[in-house]
């Protein structure tokens, strides 16, 4: 029997405002209970995650101990924790979605022994609020209660401690049940966890930072910023118009100046304004933190101030910021804050002297975030010193109206300053990419597949999939040394004289059913990153390098695409989607079914599938796999010029694959490259895609995923349109098509450069393409800019992507639908979809600025350390390709690099070029141009720069202790580098940056090697700084050290 109740909850929203909600809420005889020791099973339906039976207690966290020690509760070592209902519910309430996200990552994380327990929902142990009771009493008493019960349905088994903050309820329950224990979260430690130093230290830390916010408070000294106005009042006053509402960007190049509020919601619809709210200096952002979403009050016009163009310290970005110089635009201040987004933050310590200069109150520390967008924070910590050669990890408390700064605690420590490792890890924090190893709990679901023990095609798999192993020549062509292989093709002649084309894509979801641990891990993950050095799988490999993926010569299962086509019109009769069998004849590599394509057959020496043959046999294979390549290649052509027609656009660097060489390493990031038979793949995956997104789409017409290009604002074009005019191009923005038309006429045949650099600048201008749910948007809004295609969606990379993933349970579904047959998958509704593509789209945001960032990274290591006066590989060849008031931006073809060049030094001398065309710094003054600047010296010789000169640029690396290290370029003349070694000059310079990669990593290793003898002393050094504590942070990094490790041990053969 259920019994009814009504709940009254007060909810912020994601908006910021508070509803009333009362719920009806039904009171359940047994709830499940997640024990291996429950009495009744059945009857508590525990299904799903169990507590182990290997633990001396359970500990159940009041929710204020959920709310502030979560950090610690994560810690694997901790076991057996009952997570109740009514604590999570007051994490959501009060901490927010991004806490909420956490704890409820944890529960689903089955490498943690925790449970949640729906107290609320359980008959016996529901209370209601009493009258005149506080919601935080209310919510501590309901736990008791809580923990009673459990304790009582466990047969007494199992003592339960409770712990909480509240001294009160220590007193007050302390000894009311035997067997229950309440005590604080800070006793608990110390008795069970007396030798988890790191959960010590990280207790201490919050313990610290939050006695100093309460002393604080009653210091109350004078106020540094403005109070932040109420909610209610903010809503009231975004509704009026009176405020608007965005999420706050801070210019990460002027960080303590500038910042904008991005509109948002119906502030960015309703208003009048169409760009973005100037927020200049700290006072106006009044404690609001990069990402948080912010209420702004417009200021009145007189008091508007323009954004700053010049170069700053360490500008080298290349998102040109429209031509609206100093011209004045709407600034405002903020005047509270609705949602706070703040994350974990890596953050380096001041080295001993700063420490000194820091002055008295020693113990709180100013630490330096490695985001430049991201203020200093203050942390109290003893052991400053002891951290100041690391990165560390660490997350703000509060931020209070009368402290310069923001408050936090110490987290974690990550690596050392300086060391791949630690900045590789720091790079991750930042993006907020978790990559722990897949646990046993996860693998043990996997299927097998070993030599004693191989794995089969079942029969009914047979019975109930199309088998086309005896039927259809089916191949792949992937980047040479390819493992996750996710696509094959097929094409063949029917017996009507049709042709049928056929692709097939690894069946990923026969093996990774919803809601699974592999399902949970690869949603969280929810792609493949892919970092300069490594890479760091979405689903484990038995998967991705084995059953998935659709290798040659073994039975594979697939979901597949095939169309039938008229044979010399292509015209799509039929078009069939289901599950098949497979087995691929050839893998193939680009290059050899190019040579194919082009009739150059020596190349079957390097195709292994054509060994071991006799003759005979090997020329009739040859000619069904040359007719089967040529075939393809011209129903690809076909469709491509459909598209083309449509406007479809080519540009730089849009669709970057990934080649990986016979280690698994990461060998290049290749653009589209020039070989047709690339694009003839490409072109085989665009219409699966396409016809895919068509088919779910119609089945699901307010719940499909699918994948959207909108169309660029016309003004983001104005950059592009200036510089190709500069060489005498016309660039017509107006639609795809034109852009795409005018992109290919715009080349200069002496300089490839030009063009290379004009498809980059559009592609800038772009928007990025983002999943969508279907139900969330107009059927207009669908449309795929760049591929001109009315609608798209991401089918043939299940391996990689999780979005595929959906997208292959969405395709099933409508294929069960059409055959009237039970829907078997269970499909999201619209908001989940939109909540999950939401969170795909940042974390392919998150893939992007990691490979970015390391990338960066290793092209720092490989100039650091070199003396840019002597060494060949400083001084290389530049093309200027914008222009600002004190420099140019300049880049290096060869190394793929992006930086600002000064014209003007810190000591305001100014560059000058003499007759020998070699440069140095003179007094006089600077000219800006629309496109070009001139550099004038006080003794009347000038020197100008244009958009697309090549110029002599030296490299050199700009050293940073709390940042990431920084590429300093300096034009040394003003003409183009002549290479003096033909042979480096015919180097291609993508295959530089793989080369950039491997030296680098193999001196870091070099290092390493020697730095092990050292290892003994460093640990002695920790002891002696941080006395007690040294010894724990040391094994704690060596930890971190080898979980980032362990992810890639196999690429590296270890
Ligand atoms: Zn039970």
């Amino acid at each position: 029997m259920l019994q009814k109740r009504e709940k009254v909850l007060l909810l912020r929203t994601f908006h910021g405002r508070t509803l009333r909600i009362v719920r009806e809420h039904y009171l359940r005889p047994s709830v499940p209970c997640h024990s291996p020791l429950c009495p009744q099973p059945a009857a508590c339906r525990n299904d799903g995650k169990l507590l182990t039976s290997d633990v001396t207690h359970y500990v159940i966290p009041d929710w204020k101990v959920v709310q502030d020690y979560l950090e610690i509760l994560e810690f694997p070592e901790l076991k057996g924790i009952i997570f109740m209902q009514t604590a999570c519910q007051a994490v959501q309430h009060q901490r927010g979605r991004r806490q909420y996200n956490k704890l409820r990552n944890l529960l689903k994380d089955a490498r943690h022994d925790s449970i949640l327990f729906a107290n609320e929902f359980q008959q016996h142990c529901y209370l209601p609020r009493e009258r005149g009771e506080s919601m935080e009493k209310w919510q501590t008493r309901s736990i008791y209660n809580a923990a009673v019960w459990y304790y009582h349905h466990c047969q007494d088994r199992m003592p339960v401690i409770m712990v909480t903050e509240d001294e009160e309820a220590i007193q007050q329950y302390g000894s009311e049940t035997e067997g229950v224990f309440v005590i604080s979260f800070k006793n608990y430690l110390d008795s069970f966890w007396p030798d988890l130093k790191a959960a010590h230290e990280l207790c201490d830390s919050i313990l610290q930072s939050r006695r100093e916010r309460e002393n604080e408070s009653q210091e109350s000294r004078g106020k540094e910023y403005p109070e932040h106005l109420p909610l209610e009042v903010l809503e009231a006053g975004i509704k009026s118009g009176r405020y608007i509402q965005g999420i706050l960007n801070v210019n990460k190049h002027r960080a303590q100046m500038e910042a904008f509020v991005r509109l948002q919601g119906a502030s960015s619809k309703d208003s009048d304004l169409v760009s973005d709210i100037l927020i200049h200096g700290m006072k106006a952002r009044n404690r609001s933190i990069h990402g948080d979403v912010v209420a702004a009050e417009l200021l009145p016009k007189d008091e508007w101030k323009g954004r700053t163009t010049a170069l700053g310290e360490s500008d080298n970005e290349d998102k040109a910021s429209g031509e609206s110089p100093s011209e004045p635009m709407p600034t405002g201040r903020v005047v509270g804050i609705l949602q706070k987004n703040w994350r974990d933050y890596v953050v380096t310590f001041p080295s001993k002297e700063e420490v000194q200069s820091q002055g008295k109150n020693a113990q709180k520390i100013l630490v330096t975030p490695w985001d430049y967008r991201i203020p200093k924070i203050r942390i109290s910590t003893q052991q400053a010193e002891a951290l100041q050669d690391f990165r560390v990890v660490v997350r703000i408390d509060s931020w209070e109206s009368t402290s310069v700064y923001p408050n936090g605690h110490f987290v974690r420590v990550l690596g050392k300053i300086r060391d791949l490792e630690g900045e590789i890890a720091t790079i991750l924090v930042e993006n907020s990419i978790s990559v722990v190893p897949f646990s046993e709990a996860q693998m043990c679901k996997m299927p097998v597949n070993t030599p004693e023990n191989p794995w089969k095609v079942s029969p009914e798999e047979e019975r109930e999939r199309k088998d086309l192993r005896k039927t259809h020549l089916v191949f792949s062509i992937d980047p040479k040394g390819c493992e996750d292989v996710d696509d094959t093709l097929s094409v063949r002649t029917l017996n009507n004289g049709n042709l049928e084309l056929g692709v097939h894509i690894a069946d990923v979801t026969h093996f990774v059913a919803p809601n699974s641990y592999i399902d949970t891990e690869a949603r969280t993950r929810a792609t493949t990153y892919y970092l300069a050095d490594r890479r760091y799988d979405m689903l484990p490999s038995i998967l991705s390098a084995d059953l998935c993926s659709l290798l040659g010569g073994v039975d594979r299962y697939a979901v597949s695409v095939m169309w039938e086509l008229d044979a010399t019109s292509y015209e799509v009769k039929k078009v069939w989607y289901g599950r098949t069998i497979i087995r691929s004849t050839y893998k193939l590599f680009y290059e050899a079914a190019q040579e194919l394509l082009d009739g150059n057959f020596s190349v079957i020496e390097d195709i292994p599938e054509f060994k071991d043959l006799d003759e005979k046999s090997r020329q009739a294979k040859l000619e069904e796999l040359v007719w089967a390549i040529g075939k393809l290649t011209d129903i690809a052509r076909h469709v491509r010029a459909k598209r083309d027609r449509c406007g479809a656009l080519e540009l730089e660097g849009v669709e970057v694959r990934v080649q990986l060489d016979e280690q698994k390493n990461i060998h290049d990031l290749i653009p589209k490259e020039p070989l047709e038979v690339h694009e003839t793949v490409a072109e085989c995956m665009i219409l699966a895609n396409h016809w895919v997104a068509k088919k779910i789409w119609e089945s699901f017409p307010h719940q499909a995923l699918l994948r959207q290009h909108p169309p660029p604002h016309q003004e983001f074009f104005s950059e592009l349109r200036e510089c190709a005019k500069a060489k005498g191009f016309s660039i017509d923005t107006r639609s795809n098509k034109t852009l795409a038309e005018s992109l290919d006429k715009a080349n200069d045949p002496s300089d490839p450069i030009v063009n290379r650099l004009l498809r980059s600048m559009a592609t800038q201008a772009m928007s990025n393409a983002l999943y969508f749910s279907t139900g969330s948007c107009a059927e207009e809004e669908f449309r795929h800019y760049g591929l001109a295609l009315d609608k798209y969606t991401h089918f043939t990379s299940p391996i990689r992507r999780y979005s595929d993933i959906v997208v292959h349970r969405l395709l099933l579904a409508a294929i069960s639908k059409d055959k009237k047959m039970e829907i078997k998958e269970n499909l999201f509704s619209n908001k989940e979809l939109e909540e999950l593509c939401r969170h795909i789209n940042n974390r392919n945001r998150a893939a992007q600025h990691s490979q970015k960032q390391s990338t960066e990274l290793f092209q720092c290591m490989y100039f650091k350390d070199r003396d840019p006066e002597t060494e060949e590989r400083c001084i290389s060849d530049g093309v200027i390709y914008s222009i600002r008031t004190n420099g140019v931006l300049v880049f290096i073809p060869r190394f793929g690099i992006k930086g600002a060049a000064y014209l003007k030094n810190k000591d305001g001398l100014v560059i000058s070029c003499g007759p020998d065309s070699r440069s140095e710094w003179q007094p006089g003054s600077l000219q800006r141009f629309q496109n070009k600047i001139t550099s004038t010296t006080t003794r009347g010789d000038s020197v100008t720069f244009h958009l697309f000169d090549h110029v002599t640029v030296r490299i050199s690396v700009q050293a940073s202790r709390c940042h990431s290290d920084t590429i300093r370029l300096e034009i040394i003349s003003n003409k183009p580098y002549m290479i003096p070694n033909t042979e480096l000059s015919h180097q291609n310079p993508l295959l530089l940056k793989s080369e950039l990669v491997k030296e680098v990593t193999k001196s870091v290793e070099e290092a390493q090697l020697a730095q092990e003898v050292k290892v003994e002393t460093i640990q002695e050094e920790y002891q002696e700084y941080c006395q007690t504590k040294g010894r724990s942070l040391y094994l704690l990094l060596e930890e971190i050290k080898d979980l980032a490790l362990l992810d890639v041990s196999n690429d590296y053969g270890v």
